[in-house]
């Protein structure tokens, strides 16, 4: 009985960290914002849809995934570089380090809501306008950020939302 009640400690010890690794990630559906950082400056070619001037940074891209493995799959393809670029991010991914992934679990897709949030952020600009956002309204999915975000992340959480979690990789 002892031994349950320390395990469920652990267990719930577990849960409430802020930063833990890819394979504790849920296969369920959610909303993601991967944070990612350049080192250099350089022109990738996104697909037929045009050059984009890399330069050395932090950069935001919103998705998110409803599908099969939900959130977890997404971040595993996210966190190698694709073979057969898909999306638009794929091309960008391998000339840049992913430093980790805001999280939140829900079948909404709630990934126009945070591209408009990221956009406000101060200092963010949007390097490629239609980047990740063919299928809707908005401006873009990926953003420049200003500076790097707080240490804590925290703050960044917050504008996202009360049960948003941060993945650190
Ligand atoms: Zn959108």
């Amino acid at each position: 009985m002892k031994k349950m009640a320390k395990m469920a400690k652990i267990a719930k010890t577990t849960r409430k960290a802020t930063r833990h690794k890819e394979n504790t990630v849920q296969q369920q559906p959610g909303t993601y914002a991967l944070l990612l950082s350049s080192a250099t400056n350089a022109v990738i070619r996104v697909g037929r849809f045009g050059d984009l001037h890399l330069q050395p940074g932090f950069y935001v891209y919103v998705g998110s995934a409803l599908g099969p493995g939900g959130v977890r799959a997404r971040i595993a393809h996210h966190n190698r570089p694709a073979e057969r670029p898909h999306w638009h991010i794929d091309y960008l991914r391998p000339k840049m380090t992913l430093e980790g992934a805001w999280l939140r679990y829900g079948r909404k897709s709630l990934e126009c809501q945070w591209a408009r949030r990221f956009a406000a952020m101060l200092g963010a600009s949007m390097p490629m306008p239609g980047f990740g956002s063919s299928d809707c309204d908005c401006e873009s999915h990926l953003f420049l950020l200003g500076k790097r975000p707080a240490r804590s992340l925290r703050p960044t959480a917050t504008r996202l939302g009360s049960t948003v979690t941060y993945c650190a990789f």
